[in-house]
């Protein structure tokens, strides 16, 4: 039996182009060595799968036939034809390039059959899935071809047409396993239509939980300082480790922004359609400021079919990771792009440059022109008033002394021009930047993370009322309006839906006891809540309390005295 999975493993590889012909020999002797085996017998040809017939299989015969830009356009459509890419896109684009055999078709099948053997033959440390992983990960990395190759196969495409390097790139990084294709359709996707637009709500259940026995281990072992971080270019080809994931299969393309080496890659975690990241070469920490907007909008000159965005540079309204500088982007369009301008205003200076409020929860200024470089200019200059402005009015405040007392104006003022130096800051920028119908657009959503002792997280961040749905830092991802909600809540709404359809009252020492008070807010909205309905009920208050998660985490709220406020930092821009 472990023949045939290593012969369709070679054939799945071939299909999807990983794998040359000539290669063909030599993938199945390093598949043997990996296996500890001596030798192979190619195995016998089921019949069914020699003559295939049935529609399906004769369509997937003749999509095997096509060019492979031909197939690429295929799996193109199929992932364009919803928001977000779906399990069954996804399963399409893998038979497509599988050739469509069935037996062969199912890369999650194959691997299994490899690593049940492998665990039966005492080839895993344990049989859990973080041992899986790793070894799965070295299979598929015999697989795939060097950097190198990847590179040169990239930039031909590029030198054609960015979108078709783009293309090739993102089908090798879920061909190759990277990105688990059948891992991200477990993730539960669904749209709330909002007074904002139609927000994306996503339960992450991709990334794999890990096994108390791994934990255990990798407590146990030394920490280990390479490579330095998930985001760090050592991890290309990086066996991996009970604490850090396998890599083998990983390629990274070189790219050049703002004269610096950086690397471009997808997440392997996919929120979004081509959700990519690009990474600093060197392990160096993230800093919003003028050479990273000149890294944005040469990214979106290289890519102009992609938004690019970075996270804030302070924690609480930052991303996970700080210590690595990094943006993330990708083919996608959020809810805060179609957003509309709500309040025009210009710029002293800069009047060439249309800028306006967006129509968003969080405060957002957006800046469209023709000219990048002016786009560049102007957020430097928003982004350095922003970062010293206080209004106590607002209660926003740019600077804290080092025994964290908030300070005014006046006092913010004096120690800066005392150049003391010890002030912790408090204002930052989520940039994005895209081009949007041939004009270059760049949001600033403006981000302060002042913590009070009422609100110990963050005063712009969910207050403690949310944290029942959302307590994790809002950062870029969210900020554009696609919530990334924890795995536990998968369990939780089911625990929910039961609670629900029997009217059973929920115990305090119960996991959803947390939900209790906003369950009994919402439940007098519907009048007949049934078997058929529940399930879309209680995603659609999901969605709504993630609507108030933003406006939480907006610095200035959309009412008569926030608008004031909004409409005062723009008079202090044209002030200075
Ligand atoms: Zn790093």
């Amino acid at each position: 039996m472990i023949y045939e999975y290593i012969r369709a493993l070679t054939e799945y590889a071939v299909n999807a182009g990983l794998v040359q012909e000539e290669d063909r020999c030599y993938t199945i002797n390093r598949l043997l060595e990996a296996l500890g085996l001596e030798e192979y017998e190619e195995p016998q040809r089921a019949e069914a799968e020699l003559s295939p017939g049935g529609a399906v299989a004769e369509k997937l015969a003749t999509a095997e036939k096509l060019a492979t830009a031909e197939k690429l356009a295929i799996a193109g459509e199929l992932a364009s034809s919803s928001a977000l890419a779906s399990t069954e896109e996804l399963t399409s684009a893998e038979e497509l390039a599988a050739g469509g055999r069935p037996a062969e078709g199912k890369l999650e099948d194959i691997l299994k059959g490899i690593l049940d053997y492998a665990a039966d033959k005492g080839l895993l440390k344990s049989n859990s899935i973080v041992y899986r992983d790793l070894f799965d990960t070295k299979i598929m990395g015999l697989l795939i071809p060097p950097p190198s190759q990847v590179i040169k196969n990239f930039y031909n495409r590029y030198e054609e047409n960015p979108k078709k390097a783009t293309e090739y790139y993102y089908k090798l990084s879920q061909d190759s396993d990277y990105i688990r294709r059948y891992r991200i359709g477990k993730d539960m996707k669904w749209v709330t239509r909002t007074d904002y637009g139609d927000i994306d709500i996503t339960i992450n259940l991709s990334k794999p939980e890990k096994d108390p026995k791994a934990i255990a281990e990798a407590k146990l072992k030394k920490q280990s300082g390479y490579p330095k971080c998930l985001l760090c270019v050592e991890n290309e080809g990086y066996a991996g480790r009970v604490d850090h994931p396998a890599r083998q299969n990983h390629r990274i393309i070189p790219i050049s922004i703002n004269g610096q080496d950086f690397g471009f890659q997808y997440s392997p975690y996919v929120y979004y359609n081509e959700h990519c990241i690009v990474l600093n070469r060197e392990h160096t920490p993230m800093k919003v400021d003028k050479e990273a907007f000149q890294k944005l909008f040469d990214f979106v000159k290289l890519f102009p079919h992609y938004f690019i965005g970075s996270n804030a540079d302070l924690p609480i309204v930052g991303g996970s990771i700080l210590t690595h500088d990094h943006f993330q982007g990708g083919n996608y369009e959020f809810a805060m792009a179609k957003a509309p301008i709500e309040k025009e205003f210009k710029i002293k200076g800069y009047e060439k440059v249309s800028a306006g409020i967006v129509k968003w929860p969080m405060s957002v200024i957006r800046l469209r022109s023709d000219d990048a470089a002016e786009l560049i200019e102007l957020g430097d200059y928003i982004l350095k008033t922003w970062r010293n402005y206080t209004d106590e009015a607002s209660f926003l405040y740019a600077y804290s002394d080092t025994s964290g007392k908030l300070l005014n104006k006046q006092e913010a003022r004096e120690r800066i021009q005392a150049g003391n130096a010890d002030l912790e800051p408090h204002n930052t920028i989520t940039p994005i930047a895209r081009k949007n119908e041939g004009v270059y657009e760049f949001d600033l959503v403006l981000r302060n993370n002042v913590t009070t002792k009422e609100h110990p997280l963050g005063v712009y961040h969910p207050h403690s009322e949310l944290h029942h749905i959302k307590k994790e830092n809002i950062g870029l991802i969210e900020v554009m309006g696609l919530a990334v909600l924890p795995a536990r809540l998968k369990e939780e709404m089911e625990e929910l839906r039961t609670a629900i359809l029997t009217g059973r009252d929920i115990g305090e020492e119960e996991d959803i006891y947390k939900h209790k008070e906003w369950m009994e807010g919402f439940l007098p909205k519907y009048r007949d809540i049934n078997k058929e309905n529940i399930d879309s009920i209680i995603q659609e208050e999901i969605g709504l309390v993630f609507e108030k998660v933003l406006e939480h985490a907006g610095v200035y709220k959309r009412n008569e005295a926030g608008q004031k406020g909004f409409d005062k930092f723009i008079a202090q821009l044209n002030k200075e």
